[in-house]
């Protein structure tokens, strides 16, 4: 394959139908937004007015009906439930692990499902966001990439579940006592590390993390948002230009003959183009450094020899690397390497100076740990010799 075959996935990105063809304002970019409301009968003297008083009702406040919206007349109000509705994805079920994790299963329109993550961590909390139902890149390793149905998350869906996973916490202000910004946050952080593969969908991605780092609203700086990619070359340098968040790269092998079995997309574009890619990634700096993730896989990937040559390939680039031990999924065809394999591989990577912290598993009591993710209706099982076949073992 060839650097020139399309990159855009041929998945559908089918709106979410509101009742009445009422829209939902969630998910709007500013100048979206603006739009929308003149054409439902704003005046356009007035629409900027507008449009950042409802900016703050529905990002800062919260707030999910026209009618609280106080700073509004009447009139108006009635003229926005007339014409629009804010709207999360529905809420199907909620699981807390014992170590406090929270997965959500929502529900989007088509009667899919995707799952949301939310880390509590001393002083920070990370929710992790899925940009996909399912993934069509079939990493052999990942409980995602066996769902066979994909197809793309609108801005909407993707905003979301920041504002689902908000309620939840009961993280909105209260009107009336403050913007609540004093304290540190419950949710601090967003990973764009959930189901699917965030550069195959790359504008409704970038509108969304645009609304979550509005400073009129959610507020989330673009350094508290990592995006995660299997390495879709091309879409890397508008990463950091239109978004203009942090980076994590799913690398997971130090050769290419590996590399294409774990992670498929690297027959698209190899571990060499890879590289050169991050090499130019204009955001990258000893204080924004590029993380790589690099799951530990007992005698796949996991050798002293890796630990060499992945010391190798990252010259040059500010780096840190992510060493995650495999979770285990029904029928996944890998082990988990040993901790002490894992430890020896970590010091390797620290004596050449790079961080290489061993992430531990958060959430793997109620499957919600990487690459465990998989909606529930999906869960039409491969059989372990499917997917070891497919994996090339
Ligand atoms: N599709 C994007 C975003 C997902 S991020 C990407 O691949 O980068 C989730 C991270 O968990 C990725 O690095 C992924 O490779 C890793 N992962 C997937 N399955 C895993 C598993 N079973 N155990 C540990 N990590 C896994
Ligand atoms: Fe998709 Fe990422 Fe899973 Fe690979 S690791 S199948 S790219 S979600």
């Amino acid at each position: 394959m060839t650097a020139t075959a399309p990159i855009t996935q041929d998945v559908l990105t089918i709106p979410r139908k509101a009742p009445e063809g009422a829209k939902n304002l969630v998910g709007m970019t500013r100048d979206q937004m603006r739009e929308a409301l003149i054409e439902a009968g704003t005046a356009e003297k007035q629409a900027k007015m507008r449009l950042n008083q409802v900016w703050q009702w529905i990002y800062h406040w919260g707030v999910t009906d026209f009618d609280v919206m106080t700073n509004l007349s009447k009139d108006y109000r009635k003229l926005l439930s007339d014409n629009f509705v804010i709207e999360r994805p529905e809420l199907v079920t909620k699981l807390v692990s014992e170590d406090g994790t929270r997965k959500y299963l929502v529900r989007i329109a088509g009667g899919h499902e995707v799952e949301i993550v939310y880390i509590p961590e001393e002083g920070r909390g990370t929710l992790c966001v899925s940009s996909q139902v399912g993934c069509t890149l079939t990493c052999s390793f990942c409980h995602t990439g066996t769902q066979k149905l994909v197809r793309n998350l609108t801005a909407a869906e993707i905003v979301g579940q920041v504002m689902l996973a908000r309620d939840d916490l009961g993280e909105w202000p209260e009107p009336g006592t403050g913007t609540g910004e004093d304290g540190p946050r419950l949710l601090s952080n967003i990973v764009l590390m959930g189901m699917g593969e965030p550069l195959y969908n790359f504008e409704n991605v970038r509108d969304a993390m645009k609304v979550c780092m509005d400073g009129e609203g959610i507020a989330l700086g673009r350094r508290r948002i990592t995006l995660s990619t299997s390495g879709v070359v091309p879409e890397i340098a508008r990463t950091a230009e239109e978004i203009g968040c942090l980076l994590a790269v799913s690398f997971h092998a130090t050769t290419d003959e590996v590399r294409d079995k774990l992670v498929p997309v690297n027959k698209k574009w190899n571990i060499e183009q890879l590289l050169a890619a991050l090499r130019e990634y204009p955001k990258a700096t000893n204080s924004e450094r590029i993380t790589f993730e690099y799951v530990m896989l007992e005698g796949v990937n996991d050798t002293f020899e890796d630990a060499h040559r992945l010391v190798k390939l990252l010259e040059g680039i500010p780096a840190k690397v992510n060493l995650i031990p495999f979770n285990e999924w029904p029928g996944a065809p890998y082990k988990r390497s040993s901790n002490n394999r894992i430890r020896a591989f970590a010091t390797i990577l620290m004596e050449a100076g790079y961080a290489s912290p061993i992430r531990t598993p958060r959430g793997e009591d109620i499957m919600a740990a990487c690459g465990q993710l998989k909606s529930a209706t999906e869960r039409e099982r491969k059989s372990r010799a499917q997917i070891a076949a497919e994996a090339g073992l």
